[in-house]
């Protein structure tokens, strides 16, 4: 307690302070705002894999209404004999399949020298073993594009908003949060959801906040339950996996929800999120159109 005091919040000078900003920052993409009323739902496959399957994940996105594909394309992968990704041409494939469907597109960049290769990304993923790669951070914190910062699997909630504030502070406001399940001694999930995260990164700070289940759980049977948790919880969106044939999946295949889970997700959200004051984000045809 001692230490959360002296570390974590009374720091006058942090931009990132809720008091600073009290109505809260809203990231806008293409189409949508994350931080606002609406919830938002970003959901695609963990990997690009090929023009066929981003192509299959980003019709089905589209067709449940969210708002923008996810897809790694740059993998942070734990042995280096996996899968590391299509890099750049991933990308590509990525905003090809986007813009057909009116979606924005969020993706991972893991080096600050492959920037190029994302011109059109919407929302730019730091993901969670980078979290601390500062060299990173400063970079993209020089940059006025919309960041999505993950926490690391064992960073606390200080070292995560610390974090942040190195994109704030080097002047780039646009910082969304994404609380991603941190290490535990529990093996029956891949981490540990830590919900309690999402409400204080809430109440800490002006960020949007969203949660990944996905990674959180590595289990498809716990992404929905746990979504709606989150969502009563006050997070304002979602990074969800979705893949159409899963058990064909590069990556994550486990974890991944199916196209009829998705559905069944975003038909559940609207009554949790009104019973929090919320509602949940649609597209409509003006929408898709801004995104394209
Ligand atoms: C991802 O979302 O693609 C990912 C690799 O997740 P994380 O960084 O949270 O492990
Ligand atoms: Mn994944």
């Amino acid at each position: 307690m001692q230490q959360i005091q002296q570390g974590q919040f009374a720091a006058g000078q942090r931009l990132a302070l809720r008091e600073r900003r009290p109505q809260g920052t809203r990231v806008a993409l293409p189409g949508v705002e994350l931080g606002g009323r609406s919830f938002v739902v970003m959901a695609g496959p963990c990997a690009v894999e090929s023009a066929a399957q981003i192509e299959a994940a980003a019709a089905a996105v589209a067709r449940e209404g969210c708002a923008v594909l996810r897809g790694g394309a740059f993998k942070p992968r734990t042995s280096p004999y996996a899968f590391q990704g299509l890099g750049a041409p991933g990308v590509q494939l990525l905003l090809d399949a986007a813009r057909r469907h009116g979606l924005a597109a969020v993706t991972e960049v893991m080096d600050a020298a492959e920037l190029p290769a994302f011109d059109g990304v919407a929302l730019l993923q730091v993901g969670a073993r980078n979290m601390q790669n500062f060299t990173l951070l400063k970079a993209l914190s020089h940059l006025r594009r919309p960041v999505l910062l993950k926490r690391g699997p064992s960073a606390t909630v200080d070292e995560w908003l610390l974090a942040a504030e190195y994109l704030l502070a080097g002047g780039n406001d646009q910082v969304v949060l994404c609380e991603r399940g941190i290490r535990t001694f529990e093996t029956a999930t891949r981490n540990t959801l830590d919900l309690s995260a999402v409400v204080l990164a809430k109440q800490r700070t002006h960020l949007p906040v969203v949660v990944d289940p996905s990674h959180a759980t590595g289990r498809r049977e716990l992404v929905t339950p746990l979504t709606l948790a989150a969502a009563a919880a006050g997070a304002d969106g979602l990074l969800v996996e979705v893949h159409a044939s899963p058990d064909e999946a590069l990556c994550d295949g486990a974890q991944a929800l199916l196209p009829e889970d998705l559905a069944d997700l975003m038909a559940r959200l609207p009554a949790v999120l009104e019973a929090v004051g919320r509602d949940l984000w649609r597209a409509t045809p003006r929408r898709r159109a801004l995104a394209r």
